[in-house]
């Protein structure tokens, strides 16, 4: 066993992609939250892209890492301007100035060239049959965290209370060896104080139970969290019982534990107007490219409680996933976050 599959607990998310609007309230409340400091200004820990596109980082899942029949793939770690860099904006012209033009907040000095979601709402497809879909991603908390087996340092681990993947700052030297085994690249090199970072998700706020920034903020009400183990928790329900609940990109070999519930569009148009009920506006394959082969009984059951709901029949699935009461999202986690108390 290795050293990144030794948790006794696991805790784990499920994002409904049918809820996202893309409309990065996650992400935001993440940045806000952690990455505030120095270094940290272009590392966004939770990111929602417009797919298909070409992701944050941009083209990662060409980068590499994860396991392939085990054995360990050799990877890239992004480059900062990969993910888009560190924005700078004209904060002290608009602000602080007294902007007596009353000048809009703009993208200050050399102009980007690539960032966060740079391919908003491109999607693909032909019109009218045209489609896209949001996807909100940070770190999978993996049971076999390749960052965790790459850190010559041992500088990273899982914890066995809930499986979240930690890191020792203090003994992190800044090889990016992390950085290049994590085939979702979701590691960040802080180039100022010379160390990587990830989403730690939440601890300080898991351990209060208070949900994580991003579940707790999300006005789509998607984000659901809970332990694997819970065969009560709504996480057991999606993953083992409907298995509506997939990994994202499952080859990689990693088992990740953040889950997506994959999207559904509306049908598409036959070529005289009429709408193919049938059809899969978004391309089966493409759903498998992402999800794996899991996806078509994914769908299929997610289709057919659709069905189910609409005629006025009974459907427990979809009353899990509207989620009435967002307690039901993360019902260990349902303290008010104006309640943690700081160390
Ligand atoms: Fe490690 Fe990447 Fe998995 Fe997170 S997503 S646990 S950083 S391998
Ligand atoms: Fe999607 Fe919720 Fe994030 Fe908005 S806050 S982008 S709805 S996951």
């Amino acid at each position: 066993m290795s050293a990144s599959t030794t948790g006794t607990r696991q805790i784990a998310m499920v994002l409904d992609l049918n809820k996202c609007i893309g409309c990065q309230t996650c992400a935001v409340a993440c940045k806000s939250l952690w990455c505030k400091d120095e270094g940290t200004d272009y590392q966004w820990w939770c990111t929602v892209n417009t797919m298909p596109g070409r992701g944050t980082p941009k083209d990662y899942e060409e980068m590499g890492g994860g396991y392939k029949d085990s054995i360990p793939v050799r990877g890239i770690a992004p480059s900062r301007e990969d993910f888009g860099g560190g924005w700078k904006f004209n904060h002290s012209e608009v602000f602080f100035d007294g902007n007596p033009e009353h000048k809009p907040l703009r993208v200050a000095g050399e102009q980007p060239q690539w960032g966060p979601n740079w391919d908003e709402d491109q999607g693909a497809g032909e019109y009218p049959n045209s489609y896209f879909y949001y996807m909100p991603r940070l770190c999978n908390f993996c049971t076999h965290a390749a960052c965790v087996d790459a850190c010559p340092r041992g500088a990273m681990a899982k914890r066995s209370s809930d499986g979240i993947v930690v890191r020792d700052e203090d003994r992190c030297r800044g090889y990016q060896f992390c950085a290049e085994a994590c085939p979702y690249k979701k590691i960040y090199f802080n180039y100022e104080l010379k160390i990587s970072q990830h989403c730690i998700g939440c601890i300080p706020r898991l351990e209060q139970g208070v949900a994580p920034a991003c579940a707790r903020q999300c006005p789509g009400r998607l984000v659901f969290v809970g332990y694997l183990d819970d065969e009560d928790g709504p996480i057991h329900k999606l993953v083992n019982e409907w298995k509506v609940a997939l990994p994202l990109h499952p080859e990689y070999e990693t088992l990740p534990n953040v889950y997506y519930i994959p999207p559904l569009a509306p049908a598409p148009f036959n070529e005289d107007g009429s709408v193919n009920e049938a059809g899969s506006r978004i391309p089966p394959e493409h759903l498998e490219s992402q999800f794996g082969p899991g996806v078509h009984d994914a769908i299929d059951t997610l289709k057919t409680e659709v069905e189910k709901a609409r005629s006025g029949e009974a459907s427990g699935l979809m009353d899990l996933l509207i989620a009435y009461n967002w307690q039901d999202l993360f019902p260990d986690f349902t303290r008010d976050p104006i309640d943690i108390t700081w160390d």
